[in-house]
């Protein structure tokens, strides 16, 4: 089957010759999972919502039902659908490749489902509660309650472990991927708007540390301008044959 996209000899090699990659994940990774990315129309109820509207701290002390009922629906599909052609090939790039080091921006768990390890959550995940009121550890979302549990030590409404716009990300994780960026020497850029900040900012550090900067989206993103390449496509098709052009 001939490659739907042409990968750049160059870029294969220095990607073959690579101790030290990171890459960036967004929504769009997990599209052909069948799950919607923020740019994409929401169905249903949540068609008269944007996600800014209801994925905010404001929206969940001001109507915690509802934020928990969009949290629940897009844990329940998430559980429901897998990995994609595009989780497997990173899993199977952290294999190959000494130092990789994988940055998600998404909260569905996939990419450690396809045998990703040691990923770095810049967004927490949506299968994790905590206490609204930040009192304990954080727990797992065990069943689908209608009814939004409380936390057991202070009372308060447990909400998703993700980071909601307006919110600081956990220091840690960003700690980890400003290093990660900084050191690699071949930084992926995959299915990310690179619009929402810091995450947007890793692939510019990256490149400013020396890294080789490679962008994987169908679209055009105001990062595109300044990557090395810009492989346009599907994630799920790209990243595989990427893959099997490097090690084959
Ligand atoms: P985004 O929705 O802003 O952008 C998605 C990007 O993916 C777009 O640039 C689009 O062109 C691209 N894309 C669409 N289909 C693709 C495909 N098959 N292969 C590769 N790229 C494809 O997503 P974002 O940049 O991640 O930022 C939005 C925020 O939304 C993030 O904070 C993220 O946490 C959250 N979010 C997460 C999920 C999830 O966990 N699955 C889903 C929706 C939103
Ligand atoms: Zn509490």
């Amino acid at each position: 089957m001939p490659p739907s996209v042409e990968i750049p000899p160059r870029l294969l090699q220095d990607l073959r010759s690579a101790q030290n990659v990171a890459a960036l994940t967004g929504a769009g990774v997990s599209q052909e999972s069948g799950l919607r990315t923020f740019r994409d129309p929401m169905d249903g109820l949540w068609a008269q919502y944007r996600p800014e509207d209801l994925a905010t701290l404001d929206a969940f002390e001001r109507d915690p039902e509802l934020v928990w009922e969009f949290y629940a629906m897009r844990r329940l599909k998430g559980g429901q659908v897998q990995p994609n052609p595009g989780h497997y090939a990173l899993a199977e790039i952290g294999r190959r490749i000494p130092y990789f080091s994988l940055i998600t921006q998404n909260v569905d768990g996939l990419h450690q489902r396809a045998g990703s390890s040691d990923v770095i959550e810049l967004h927490g995940n949506i299968t994790r509660l905590r206490c609204s009121r930040d009192c304990g550890p954080v727990t797992e979302w065990k069943d689908d309650p209608k009814k939004i549990p409380r936390c057991p030590r202070c009372g308060a409404n447990l909400r998703p472990d993700v980071v909601w716009f307006g919110e600081m990300l956990p220091e840690i994780e960003l700690e980890r991927a400003i290093e990660a960026a900084r050191a690699s020497r071949v930084f992926l850029s995959i299915g990310t708007s690179a619009v929402v900040h810091p995450a947007a900012t890793l692939p510019i550090l990256a490149k400013e540390s020396g890294a080789c900067l490679v962008e994987i989206n169908p679209e055009k993103t105001p990062l595109t301008a300044s990557a090395d390449y810009f492989l346009q496509g599907k994630s799920g098709e790209i990243l595989p044959e990427l893959v099997r052009q490097i090690w084959r």
